[in-house]
């Protein structure tokens, strides 16, 4: 089946970043389409979804998507010491991240922008003036569309962009594996508020685990590693059961399990568009593998990305070469750095040596840090703070 209405844009990928650009692009009187091979959005929320504050308020994320606020930290170290640090005022929040994009299509539909759930976009190709891109349906059916612009917002797997080109822009990988939990009110209380970590080679060799509280007798459990291909690394699965038996957590009900990679290059050099074709979000390596967070940087490239979007089909295509830099400037330097810093921590932590160092750092943030430091250091990446001189032994230029 083909379709003879020529679509402004077609975005692939319903997440945060697709769903963000549909809306905003619709706002300004533009066609646009957005496909995802999903049915239900509220289903496989992979993503653990906690964001600081300013985020929530920066785009307007409404109380029906917040599953928890959290006001502290909780770090368990490598030495089994549990150390917390809270604020007086919520730092942030944790979503649920199937009501996050449910909310998002809601907005880009009422704008006008068609989402069509359960189609994927298989493949695309130029053409005069735009691009065609091929669907498939969830009985099979096929579906060609023409457009002047194609997205590819579909997150790490850059199903149309492609993956870079290694010498250019390497990627970093990291795969998560989390649980949603049922419990009883007072165990889920001592998790409240806060977000906990299990940080050492003991918990999670070469990663981290994590408690995130949710909706008031849920928690989200969960283990993030990066890869490393030269040393064999034990499942998933296995350390998250390891973790739940280490948190007396045996107990709780399993609602739900996901998981999913994370993958961005440190550089960013990437292309950001082959032609008619743009990447957004994950797509073009959005995702911070410091504290393996991207959603609110994947919505801030549709927000670089729309202005220029509208420019372009306005007759004004050169504004897209101002996209790449913009976003650069956007995520800005301290991105980068703690990219580097996340490849150095993470894969460091694999024995006594590792371990050691990041207790060196715990004990330092015990001393000077207040929450809102911690806050400011993991997701502003003010790494500074710590004082300049630790800089390059933290980005592994001077060993220890
Ligand atoms: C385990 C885990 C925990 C995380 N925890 C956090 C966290 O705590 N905080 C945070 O901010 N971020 C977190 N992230 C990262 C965050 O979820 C992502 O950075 C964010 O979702 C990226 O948004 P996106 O819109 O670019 O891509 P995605 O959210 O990945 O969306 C891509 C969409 O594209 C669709 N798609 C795929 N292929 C096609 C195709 N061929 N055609 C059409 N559509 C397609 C997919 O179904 C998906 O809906 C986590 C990620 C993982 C894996």
């Amino acid at each position: 089946m083909s379709e003879a209405r020529i679509w402004d844009v077609v975005i692939a990928g319903a997440g945060p970043a697709g769903l963000h650009l549909a809306r905003q692009l619709a706002e300004a009187g533009a066609a646009v389409l957005v496909a995802d091979p999903l049915t239900d959005l509220r289903q496989a929320a992979f993503s653990s979804a906690a964001l600081p504050l300013q985020a929530v308020e920066q785009f307007g994320l409404p109380p029906q998507v917040v599953a928890a606020r959290w006001r502290g930290w909780q770090l368990h170290g490598p030495d089994e010491r549990v150390r917390d640090w809270f604020a007086d005022a919520p730092l942030g929040a944790v979503l649920d991240f199937g009501s996050l994009r449910q909310w998002l299509a809601q907005q880009a539909t009422a704008q006008g922008a068609v989402v069509q759930l359960g189609w994927r976009v298989q493949r695309w190709q130029a053409q005069a003036g735009g691009a065609s891109a091929w669907l498939r349906g969830p009985g099979g059916e096929q579906q060609q569309l023409q457009c002047r612009w194609l997205v590819d917002a579909t997150g790490q797997q850059r199903a149309l962009i492609g993956d870079p080109d290694l010498r250019r822009a390497a990627l970093v990988s990291g795969a998560g594996v989390e649980w949603l939990l049922q419990m009883p009110l007072a165990c889920w209380q001592r998790w409240a508020d806060r977000l906990s970590f299990m940080l050492g080679s003991q918990w999670v060799p070469q990663g981290y685990g994590w408690v995130f509280p949710m909706a008031p007798g849920q928690l989200k459990l969960g283990v993030c590693r990066l890869s490393d291909p030269s040393r064999p690394q034990p499942p998933l699965h296995q350390l998250l059961r390891g973790l739940q038996q280490r948190l007396q957590l045996e107990q709780a009900q399993v609602l739900d399990r996901h998981g999913g990679l994370i993958r961005s290059s440190i550089s960013r050099r990437e292309p950001h568009r082959r032609g008619a074709l743009l990447g957004l979000g994950d797509a073009v390596s959005t995702a911070n593998l410091l504290g393996g967070e991207g959603i609110r940087h994947a919505m801030a490239s549709s927000a670089v990305l729309a202005p220029l979007l509208l420019q372009a089909l306005a007759g004004q295509p050169a504004a897209l070469h101002r996209y790449a830099p913009r976003l650069r400037r956007r995520l800005g330097w301290r991105w980068g750095l703690s990219g580097r810093l996340a490849r150095r921590t993470w894969l460091g932590l694999k024995d006594q040596r590792g371990d050691q160092r990041l207790e060196r750092l715990l004990q330092g943030l015990e001393r000077d840090a207040q929450a809102e430091d911690l806050a400011a250091l993991l997701f502003d990446y003010r790494f500074e703070r710590y004082g300049l001189r630790a800089l390059p032994y933290l980005l592994g230029w001077h060993s220890a």
